[in-house]
Protein backbone atom coordinates (compact mmCIF):
# COMPACT_ATOMS: atom_id res chain seq x y z
CA UNK A 1 0.00 0.00 0.00
CA UNK A 2 2.43 2.39 0.61
CA UNK A 3 6.11 3.49 0.13
CA UNK A 4 7.97 4.12 2.61
CA UNK A 5 11.78 4.82 2.33
CA UNK A 6 13.53 5.64 6.31
CA UNK A 7 17.14 7.15 6.63
CA UNK A 8 19.01 5.93 9.68
CA UNK A 9 22.16 6.33 10.80
CA UNK A 10 24.64 8.03 14.21
CA UNK A 11 24.51 11.72 13.77
CA UNK A 12 26.47 13.52 11.19
CA UNK A 13 27.07 11.08 8.66
CA UNK A 14 25.27 12.93 6.13
CA UNK A 15 21.61 11.88 6.70
CA UNK A 16 20.18 15.48 6.05
CA UNK A 17 22.53 16.08 2.86
CA UNK A 18 20.79 12.56 1.96
CA UNK A 19 17.23 13.38 2.44
CA UNK A 20 17.74 16.78 0.57
CA UNK A 21 19.15 15.21 -2.27
CA UNK A 22 16.42 12.62 -2.93
CA UNK A 23 13.23 15.33 -1.68
CA UNK A 24 14.50 17.74 -4.41
CA UNK A 25 14.56 20.80 -1.99
CA UNK A 26 13.96 23.30 -4.51
CA UNK A 27 10.13 22.25 -4.30
CA UNK A 28 10.58 22.96 -0.68
CA UNK A 29 11.28 25.78 -0.79
CA UNK A 30 8.29 26.59 -3.10
CA UNK A 31 6.54 25.45 -0.67
CA UNK A 32 7.73 27.61 2.31
CA UNK A 33 6.85 30.94 0.21
CA UNK A 34 3.54 29.54 -0.13
CA UNK A 35 3.53 29.96 4.03
CA UNK A 36 3.17 26.37 4.30
CA UNK A 37 4.97 24.99 7.26
CA UNK A 38 7.22 22.48 5.88
CA UNK A 39 8.57 19.51 7.45
CA UNK A 40 11.68 19.09 7.21
CA UNK A 41 12.11 15.30 7.52
CA UNK A 42 9.50 14.39 5.17
CA UNK A 43 9.25 14.19 1.61
CA UNK A 44 8.00 12.88 -1.40
CA UNK A 45 10.30 11.62 -4.30
CA UNK A 46 10.10 9.42 -7.36
CA UNK A 47 11.97 7.82 -9.27
CA UNK A 48 11.60 5.56 -12.24
CA UNK A 49 8.15 6.42 -12.07
CA UNK A 50 7.54 4.71 -8.98
CA UNK A 51 6.72 7.20 -5.90
CA UNK A 52 7.30 6.89 -2.68
CA UNK A 53 8.32 9.19 1.11
CA UNK A 54 11.59 9.36 2.27
CA UNK A 55 12.16 9.88 6.07
CA UNK A 56 14.71 11.54 7.93
CA UNK A 57 14.29 9.44 11.62
CA UNK A 58 17.33 11.72 13.00
CA UNK A 59 15.57 14.69 12.52
CA UNK A 60 12.75 13.63 14.65
CA UNK A 61 15.22 12.78 17.32
CA UNK A 62 15.78 15.61 19.87
CA UNK A 63 19.22 16.98 20.37
CA UNK A 64 21.39 14.66 17.93
CA UNK A 65 24.24 16.90 18.20
CA UNK A 66 25.18 14.80 21.31
CA UNK A 67 23.09 12.20 20.78
CA UNK A 68 22.73 9.32 23.28
CA UNK A 69 22.71 5.84 22.24
CA UNK A 70 18.55 5.73 23.31
CA UNK A 71 17.95 7.95 21.09
CA UNK A 72 19.69 6.51 18.27
CA UNK A 73 17.79 3.50 19.31
CA UNK A 74 14.58 5.15 19.41
CA UNK A 75 15.17 6.04 15.77
CA UNK A 76 15.86 2.70 14.48
CA UNK A 77 13.08 0.88 15.86
CA UNK A 78 10.95 3.06 14.48
CA UNK A 79 12.33 2.86 10.98
CA UNK A 80 11.87 -1.21 11.55
CA UNK A 81 8.01 -0.95 12.36
CA UNK A 82 7.09 1.79 9.88
CA UNK A 83 9.04 2.04 6.84
CA UNK A 84 8.95 -0.37 4.04
CA UNK A 85 13.36 -0.02 2.86
CA UNK A 86 15.71 1.30 5.22
CA UNK A 87 18.61 3.72 4.42
CA UNK A 88 21.23 3.08 6.79
CA UNK A 89 23.68 5.56 6.28
CA UNK A 90 27.47 5.40 7.23
CA UNK A 91 30.80 7.49 7.00
CA UNK A 92 33.71 6.14 4.76
CA UNK A 93 35.77 8.66 6.17
CA UNK A 94 35.49 7.91 9.87
CA UNK A 95 34.85 4.26 9.53
CA UNK A 96 32.56 1.75 11.65
CA UNK A 97 31.93 3.33 15.13
CA UNK A 98 30.10 1.77 18.02
CA UNK A 99 27.23 3.45 17.68
CA UNK A 100 27.06 2.29 14.43
CA UNK A 101 27.36 -0.81 15.40
CA UNK A 102 24.30 -0.56 17.40
CA UNK A 103 22.79 0.53 14.52
CA UNK A 104 23.53 -2.47 12.38
CA UNK A 105 22.57 -5.09 15.19
CA UNK A 106 19.16 -4.05 15.42
CA UNK A 107 18.89 -3.75 11.53
CA UNK A 108 20.10 -7.46 11.59
CA UNK A 109 17.42 -8.40 13.80
CA UNK A 110 14.70 -6.29 12.19
CA UNK A 111 12.69 -8.07 9.16
CA UNK A 112 13.30 -4.82 6.78
CA UNK A 113 15.17 -4.40 3.48
CA UNK A 114 18.61 -2.77 4.40
CA UNK A 115 21.10 -0.89 2.25
CA UNK A 116 24.32 0.08 3.48
CA UNK A 117 25.38 3.33 2.33
CA UNK A 118 28.99 4.31 2.40
CA UNK A 119 28.72 7.58 2.37
CA UNK A 120 30.79 10.64 1.84
CA UNK A 121 32.57 8.75 -1.21
CA UNK A 122 33.54 12.26 -2.68
CA UNK A 123 36.87 10.24 -5.01
CA UNK A 124 38.48 7.38 -5.93
CA UNK A 125 40.56 7.35 -3.36
CA UNK A 126 37.61 6.66 -0.55
CA UNK A 127 35.92 4.05 -2.93
CA UNK A 128 38.30 1.25 -1.37
CA UNK A 129 37.96 2.32 1.96
CA UNK A 130 34.07 1.21 1.65
CA UNK A 131 34.72 -2.60 2.15
CA UNK A 132 34.38 -2.18 5.28
CA UNK A 133 31.23 -1.90 5.90
CA UNK A 134 30.59 -5.42 4.60
CA UNK A 135 31.86 -7.04 8.17
CA UNK A 136 27.99 -5.31 9.50
CA UNK A 137 26.71 -8.46 7.88
CA UNK A 138 23.53 -6.15 5.81
CA UNK A 139 25.04 -6.35 2.70
CA UNK A 140 27.09 -4.97 -0.19
CA UNK A 141 28.13 -1.14 0.73
CA UNK A 142 26.65 1.64 -1.75
CA UNK A 143 29.14 4.10 -2.65
CA UNK A 144 27.46 7.33 -3.06
CA UNK A 145 28.67 10.89 -2.12
CA UNK A 146 25.77 13.07 -0.61
CA UNK A 147 26.53 16.08 -1.12
CA UNK A 148 27.79 16.14 -5.05
CA UNK A 149 24.75 12.98 -6.21
CA UNK A 150 27.32 10.48 -7.46
CA UNK A 151 26.23 6.88 -7.00
CA UNK A 152 22.66 7.88 -6.04
CA UNK A 153 21.19 6.86 -8.92
CA UNK A 154 22.47 3.37 -9.06
CA UNK A 155 21.21 2.96 -5.12
CA UNK A 156 17.70 4.45 -6.28
CA UNK A 157 17.40 1.52 -9.14
CA UNK A 158 17.82 -1.00 -6.41
CA UNK A 159 15.65 1.23 -3.84
CA UNK A 160 12.27 1.26 -6.05
CA UNK A 161 12.97 -2.25 -6.88
CA UNK A 162 13.05 -3.49 -3.41
CA UNK A 163 9.64 -1.13 -2.92
CA UNK A 164 8.04 -2.72 -5.69
CA UNK A 165 8.91 -6.63 -4.30
CA UNK A 166 7.45 -5.15 -0.79
CA UNK A 167 4.03 -4.76 -2.05
CA UNK A 168 1.32 -6.05 -0.14
CA UNK A 169 -0.19 -8.93 -0.46
CA UNK A 170 -3.87 -8.82 0.61
CA UNK A 171 -5.29 -5.72 -0.75
CA UNK A 172 -8.93 -5.87 0.18
CA UNK A 173 -10.59 -3.62 -2.39
CA UNK A 174 -12.79 -1.95 -0.08
CA UNK A 175 -12.44 1.91 0.90
CA UNK A 176 -9.87 2.56 3.74
CA UNK A 177 -10.63 5.83 5.82
CA UNK A 178 -7.55 6.83 8.49
CA UNK A 179 -8.46 8.71 11.63
CA UNK A 180 -6.16 11.27 12.21
CA UNK A 181 -4.91 13.98 14.34
CA UNK A 182 -2.87 15.34 17.09
CA UNK A 183 -2.65 13.07 20.89
CA UNK A 184 -6.24 14.41 22.30
CA UNK A 185 -8.42 15.09 19.97
CA UNK A 186 -10.69 12.19 20.62
CA UNK A 187 -9.64 9.25 17.55
CA UNK A 188 -10.08 6.89 20.38
CA UNK A 189 -12.94 7.95 21.17
CA UNK A 190 -14.40 8.26 17.60
CA UNK A 191 -13.26 4.60 16.89
CA UNK A 192 -14.87 3.54 19.88
CA UNK A 193 -18.32 5.37 19.45
CA UNK A 194 -17.97 4.01 15.84
CA UNK A 195 -17.42 0.02 16.55
CA UNK A 196 -18.72 0.35 20.05
CA UNK A 197 -21.39 -2.31 21.28
CA UNK A 198 -21.26 -3.57 17.63
CA UNK A 199 -17.91 -4.78 18.63
CA UNK A 200 -19.11 -8.39 17.00
CA UNK A 201 -19.77 -6.56 13.48
CA UNK A 202 -15.72 -5.71 13.96
CA UNK A 203 -12.81 -7.91 12.42
CA UNK A 204 -9.58 -7.84 13.27
CA UNK A 205 -7.11 -7.53 9.83
CA UNK A 206 -3.67 -8.10 10.67
CA UNK A 207 -2.26 -4.46 10.18
CA UNK A 208 0.83 -3.96 7.88
CA UNK A 209 2.95 -2.88 11.01
CA UNK A 210 2.84 -5.04 14.16
CA UNK A 211 1.32 -1.97 16.28
CA UNK A 212 -1.34 -0.23 13.72
CA UNK A 213 -4.76 -2.03 14.40
CA UNK A 214 -6.93 -1.93 11.13
CA UNK A 215 -10.83 -2.86 11.77
CA UNK A 216 -13.01 -3.64 9.04
CA UNK A 217 -16.52 -2.45 9.55
CA UNK A 218 -19.38 -3.96 7.60
CA UNK A 219 -23.03 -2.90 9.44
CA UNK A 220 -25.89 -0.58 8.28
CA UNK A 221 -24.53 -1.08 4.49
CA UNK A 222 -21.68 -0.21 4.98
CA UNK A 223 -18.14 -2.17 4.31
CA UNK A 224 -14.84 -0.17 5.08
CA UNK A 225 -11.68 -0.53 6.85
CA UNK A 226 -10.41 1.66 9.31
CA UNK A 227 -7.06 2.69 9.81
CA UNK A 228 -6.51 3.78 13.68
CA UNK A 229 -3.32 5.90 14.75
CA UNK A 230 -5.33 6.07 18.19
CA UNK A 231 -2.87 3.10 20.24
CA UNK A 232 0.00 5.29 19.89
CA UNK A 233 -1.28 6.81 23.45
CA UNK A 234 -0.42 3.63 25.41
CA UNK A 235 2.72 2.92 23.57
CA UNK A 236 4.60 6.33 24.41
CA UNK A 237 5.29 6.96 28.36
CA UNK A 238 7.02 9.92 27.78
CA UNK A 239 5.34 12.85 27.03
CA UNK A 240 7.45 14.50 24.33
CA UNK A 241 7.63 11.10 22.39
CA UNK A 242 4.17 11.69 21.55
CA UNK A 243 4.05 14.66 19.22
CA UNK A 244 7.14 12.24 17.65
CA UNK A 245 5.44 8.91 17.23
CA UNK A 246 2.21 10.73 16.37
CA UNK A 247 3.81 12.52 12.94
CA UNK A 248 5.08 9.20 12.52
CA UNK A 249 1.84 7.43 12.52
CA UNK A 250 -0.04 9.71 10.56
CA UNK A 251 1.93 9.53 7.93
CA UNK A 252 1.68 6.08 7.79
CA UNK A 253 -1.88 5.93 8.21
CA UNK A 254 -2.25 8.31 5.40
CA UNK A 255 -0.34 6.73 2.87
CA UNK A 256 -2.35 3.85 3.60
CA UNK A 257 -5.74 5.21 3.07
CA UNK A 258 -8.09 6.60 0.13
CA UNK A 259 -9.83 9.38 2.61
CA UNK A 260 -8.66 10.60 6.06
CA UNK A 261 -10.76 11.77 8.94
CA UNK A 262 -9.12 14.34 9.94
CA UNK A 263 -10.01 15.42 13.80
CA UNK A 264 -9.52 18.63 15.50
CA UNK A 265 -10.16 19.63 18.82
CA UNK A 266 -13.43 22.08 19.27
CA UNK A 267 -12.08 23.60 22.02
CA UNK A 268 -8.76 24.72 19.98
CA UNK A 269 -8.94 25.30 16.92
CA UNK A 270 -7.55 24.81 13.78
CA UNK A 271 -3.72 25.24 14.68
CA UNK A 272 -0.28 24.84 13.05
CA UNK A 273 0.10 20.85 13.80
CA UNK A 274 -3.26 20.14 12.40
CA UNK A 275 -2.66 21.79 9.27
CA UNK A 276 0.59 19.76 9.12
CA UNK A 277 -1.47 17.05 8.67
CA UNK A 278 -3.74 18.10 6.60
CA UNK A 279 -1.26 19.12 4.25
CA UNK A 280 0.41 15.81 4.48
CA UNK A 281 -2.72 14.56 3.09
CA UNK A 282 -3.32 17.09 0.41
CA UNK A 283 0.59 16.39 -0.93
CA UNK A 284 -0.26 12.67 -1.03
CA UNK A 285 -3.21 13.24 -3.08
CA UNK A 286 -5.69 11.98 -0.21
CA UNK A 287 -9.23 12.54 0.42
CA UNK A 288 -9.73 14.75 3.07
CA UNK A 289 -12.96 15.32 5.93
CA UNK A 290 -12.50 17.93 8.37
CA UNK A 291 -13.64 16.64 11.93
CA UNK A 292 -14.25 18.95 14.20
CA UNK A 293 -14.38 16.88 17.39
CA UNK A 294 -15.97 17.90 20.90
CA UNK A 295 -18.21 19.87 19.72
CA UNK A 296 -20.60 19.24 22.79
CA UNK A 297 -18.21 21.21 24.62
CA UNK A 298 -18.59 24.63 22.61
CA UNK A 299 -21.62 27.16 23.60
CA UNK A 300 -23.29 27.46 20.64
CA UNK A 301 -25.90 30.49 19.32
CA UNK A 302 -27.70 30.09 16.01
CA UNK A 303 -24.60 30.61 13.85
CA UNK A 304 -21.99 29.13 16.16
CA UNK A 305 -21.63 26.52 13.50
CA UNK A 306 -21.52 28.54 9.78
CA UNK A 307 -18.79 31.14 11.65
CA UNK A 308 -16.85 27.88 12.61
CA UNK A 309 -16.63 27.07 9.21
CA UNK A 310 -15.74 30.06 7.93
CA UNK A 311 -13.13 30.42 9.91
CA UNK A 312 -11.49 26.94 9.46
CA UNK A 313 -11.58 27.05 5.52
CA UNK A 314 -9.97 30.96 5.70
CA UNK A 315 -7.11 28.79 7.20
CA UNK A 316 -7.03 25.55 4.81
CA UNK A 317 -7.10 28.05 2.01
CA UNK A 318 -6.20 27.39 -1.11
CA UNK A 319 -7.56 24.14 -0.70
CA UNK A 320 -10.97 24.96 0.92
CA UNK A 321 -13.62 22.83 -1.05
CA UNK A 322 -13.30 20.26 1.96
CA UNK A 323 -16.13 18.73 3.97
CA UNK A 324 -16.95 20.04 7.66
CA UNK A 325 -18.49 17.72 10.30
CA UNK A 326 -19.05 18.91 13.69
CA UNK A 327 -19.20 15.71 16.00
CA UNK A 328 -19.13 14.55 19.81
CA UNK A 329 -17.52 10.91 20.41
CA UNK A 330 -18.48 11.41 23.51
CA UNK A 331 -22.04 11.48 22.71
CA UNK A 332 -21.98 9.85 19.32
CA UNK A 333 -23.35 12.80 17.74
CA UNK A 334 -22.61 12.84 14.03
CA UNK A 335 -20.03 9.87 14.26
CA UNK A 336 -21.76 7.94 11.47
CA UNK A 337 -21.99 10.97 9.83
CA UNK A 338 -18.75 11.78 9.49
CA UNK A 339 -18.19 8.03 7.73
CA UNK A 340 -20.63 9.36 5.37
CA UNK A 341 -19.37 11.99 4.18
CA UNK A 342 -15.76 10.19 4.01
CA UNK A 343 -17.42 7.90 1.82
CA UNK A 344 -19.17 10.56 -0.46
CA UNK A 345 -15.40 11.90 -0.92
CA UNK A 346 -14.07 8.74 -1.82
CA UNK A 347 -16.84 8.15 -4.46
CA UNK A 348 -15.62 11.21 -5.59
CA UNK A 349 -12.06 10.47 -5.69
CA UNK A 350 -12.25 7.36 -7.74
CA UNK A 351 -15.11 8.12 -10.82
CA UNK A 352 -14.01 8.59 -13.83
CA UNK A 353 -15.83 11.92 -16.13
CA UNK A 354 -16.08 10.80 -19.50
CA UNK A 355 -14.54 12.88 -21.73
CA UNK A 356 -17.12 13.85 -23.82
CA UNK A 357 -18.97 15.10 -20.24
CA UNK A 358 -15.65 16.84 -19.66
CA UNK A 359 -15.83 18.68 -22.97
CA UNK A 360 -19.19 19.37 -23.42
CA UNK A 361 -19.27 21.65 -19.85
CA UNK A 362 -15.55 22.60 -20.11
CA UNK A 363 -14.63 24.16 -23.76
CA UNK A 364 -17.61 26.34 -23.40
CA UNK A 365 -16.19 27.91 -20.22
CA UNK A 366 -13.00 28.57 -21.74
CA UNK A 367 -14.32 29.66 -24.70
CA UNK A 368 -16.33 32.72 -22.83
CA UNK A 369 -13.20 32.67 -20.29
CA UNK A 370 -9.78 32.13 -22.68
CA UNK A 371 -6.78 32.34 -20.88
CA UNK A 372 -4.83 35.97 -21.53
CA UNK A 373 -2.84 36.07 -24.39
CA UNK A 374 0.72 36.39 -23.40
CA UNK A 375 3.22 37.89 -26.00
CA UNK A 376 0.66 38.00 -28.95
CA UNK A 377 -0.04 34.55 -28.50
CA UNK A 378 -3.35 32.83 -28.41
CA UNK A 379 -3.95 29.70 -26.26
CA UNK A 380 -6.15 27.45 -27.87
CA UNK A 381 -7.52 24.51 -25.53
CA UNK A 382 -8.36 21.80 -27.61
CA UNK A 383 -9.83 18.94 -25.63
CA UNK A 384 -9.62 18.02 -22.12
CA UNK A 385 -9.42 14.22 -21.10
CA UNK A 386 -9.43 12.56 -17.06
CA UNK A 387 -6.02 10.68 -16.84
CA UNK A 388 -5.96 7.53 -15.33
CA UNK A 389 -3.88 8.18 -11.92
CA UNK A 390 -5.19 6.97 -8.61
CA UNK A 391 -6.35 10.39 -7.83
CA UNK A 392 -8.02 12.76 -9.89
CA UNK A 393 -6.07 14.75 -12.77
CA UNK A 394 -7.24 16.40 -15.74
CA UNK A 395 -4.68 16.77 -19.10
CA UNK A 396 -6.04 20.35 -21.14
CA UNK A 397 -4.60 19.55 -24.43
CA UNK A 398 -3.78 23.25 -26.15
CA UNK A 399 -1.26 24.24 -28.77
CA UNK A 400 0.72 26.22 -26.27
CA UNK A 401 0.79 25.05 -22.60
CA UNK A 402 3.94 26.90 -21.11
CA UNK A 403 1.99 30.21 -22.21
CA UNK A 404 -0.75 29.43 -19.44
CA UNK A 405 -0.27 31.41 -15.99
CA UNK A 406 -0.73 29.55 -12.74
CA UNK A 407 -3.90 31.61 -12.22
CA UNK A 408 -5.78 30.17 -15.15
CA UNK A 409 -4.59 26.77 -14.13
CA UNK A 410 -6.40 27.74 -10.68
CA UNK A 411 -9.05 29.06 -12.90
CA UNK A 412 -9.73 25.54 -14.35
CA UNK A 413 -9.18 23.51 -10.87
CA UNK A 414 -12.19 25.74 -9.48
CA UNK A 415 -14.32 25.79 -12.76
CA UNK A 416 -14.10 21.73 -12.76
CA UNK A 417 -15.17 21.64 -8.75
CA UNK A 418 -17.99 23.77 -9.74
CA UNK A 419 -19.40 21.72 -12.37
CA UNK A 420 -17.86 17.79 -10.84
CA UNK A 421 -18.09 17.46 -7.51
CA UNK A 422 -14.68 17.06 -5.72
CA UNK A 423 -15.48 18.35 -2.29
CA UNK A 424 -12.67 16.89 0.11
CA UNK A 425 -10.73 15.63 -2.95
CA UNK A 426 -7.25 16.81 -4.47
CA UNK A 427 -7.52 16.98 -8.18
CA UNK A 428 -4.73 18.37 -10.46
CA UNK A 429 -4.63 20.64 -13.79
CA UNK A 430 -2.03 19.47 -16.22
CA UNK A 431 -1.37 21.86 -19.59
CA UNK A 432 -0.21 19.34 -22.17
CA UNK A 433 0.81 20.20 -25.82
CA UNK A 434 -1.74 19.02 -28.24
P1 LIG B 1 23.28 14.08 9.67
O1 LIG B 1 23.55 14.55 11.05
O2 LIG B 1 23.51 12.61 9.53
O3 LIG B 1 21.94 14.49 9.14
O4 LIG B 1 24.41 14.73 8.71
P2 LIG B 1 24.37 16.02 7.77
O5 LIG B 1 23.61 15.74 6.54
O6 LIG B 1 23.99 17.19 8.57
O7 LIG B 1 25.90 16.10 7.34
C1 LIG B 1 26.95 16.20 8.29
C2 LIG B 1 28.15 16.83 7.61
O8 LIG B 1 28.66 15.97 6.58
C3 LIG B 1 27.82 18.15 6.92
O9 LIG B 1 28.88 19.04 7.13
C4 LIG B 1 27.70 17.76 5.46
O10 LIG B 1 28.01 18.82 4.59
C5 LIG B 1 28.72 16.66 5.35
N1 LIG B 1 28.42 15.73 4.24
C6 LIG B 1 27.24 15.12 3.97
N2 LIG B 1 27.34 14.35 2.87
C7 LIG B 1 28.61 14.48 2.42
C8 LIG B 1 29.35 13.94 1.30
O11 LIG B 1 28.84 13.19 0.47
N3 LIG B 1 30.67 14.29 1.18
C9 LIG B 1 31.27 15.13 2.07
N4 LIG B 1 32.53 15.43 1.89
N5 LIG B 1 30.61 15.66 3.12
C10 LIG B 1 29.30 15.35 3.30
P1 LIG C 1 -6.86 10.52 21.23
O1 LIG C 1 -5.58 10.77 21.90
O2 LIG C 1 -7.00 11.38 19.99
O3 LIG C 1 -7.15 9.08 20.95
O4 LIG C 1 -8.02 11.07 22.22
P2 LIG C 1 -8.98 10.29 23.22
O5 LIG C 1 -10.06 9.59 22.47
O6 LIG C 1 -8.19 9.47 24.17
O7 LIG C 1 -9.67 11.51 23.96
C1 LIG C 1 -8.94 12.44 24.75
C2 LIG C 1 -9.85 13.02 25.81
O8 LIG C 1 -10.90 13.79 25.21
C3 LIG C 1 -10.56 11.94 26.64
O9 LIG C 1 -10.61 12.40 27.99
C4 LIG C 1 -11.95 11.88 26.04
O10 LIG C 1 -12.92 11.46 26.97
C5 LIG C 1 -12.18 13.29 25.61
N1 LIG C 1 -13.09 13.38 24.45
C6 LIG C 1 -12.97 12.73 23.27
N2 LIG C 1 -13.96 13.07 22.42
C7 LIG C 1 -14.76 13.94 23.10
C8 LIG C 1 -15.96 14.65 22.76
O11 LIG C 1 -16.52 14.57 21.67
N3 LIG C 1 -16.46 15.49 23.73
C9 LIG C 1 -15.89 15.62 24.94
N4 LIG C 1 -16.46 16.46 25.83
N5 LIG C 1 -14.75 14.98 25.28
C10 LIG C 1 -14.20 14.14 24.39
Amino acid sequence: MSNIVAIVGRPNVGKSTLFNRLTDSRKAIVDSESGVTRDRHYGKSEWNGVEFSVIDTGGYVKGSDDVFEGEIRKQVKLAIDEANVILFVLDVSEGITGDDEVVADMLRRGKKKVFVISNKVDNHVRQGLSGEFYALGLGEPYNISSISGSGTGDLLDDVVEALEKDVNVEELEIPKFAIVGRPNVGKSSFINALLGKERNIVTPIAGTTRDSINTRYTAFNHDFLLIDTAGIRKKSKVEEDLEFYSVMRSIRAIEDCDVCLLLIDATLGLEAQDLNIFHLAEKNRKGIVVVINKWDLVEKNTNSTKEYEEKIREKLQPFKDVPIVFTSALTKQRVLKAIEVAEKVNESRTRTIKTRELNDVMLPIIEHSPPQALKGKHVKVKFITQLPTHAPSFAFYCNLPQYVSEAYIRFLENRLRENFDFNGVPIQVFMRKK
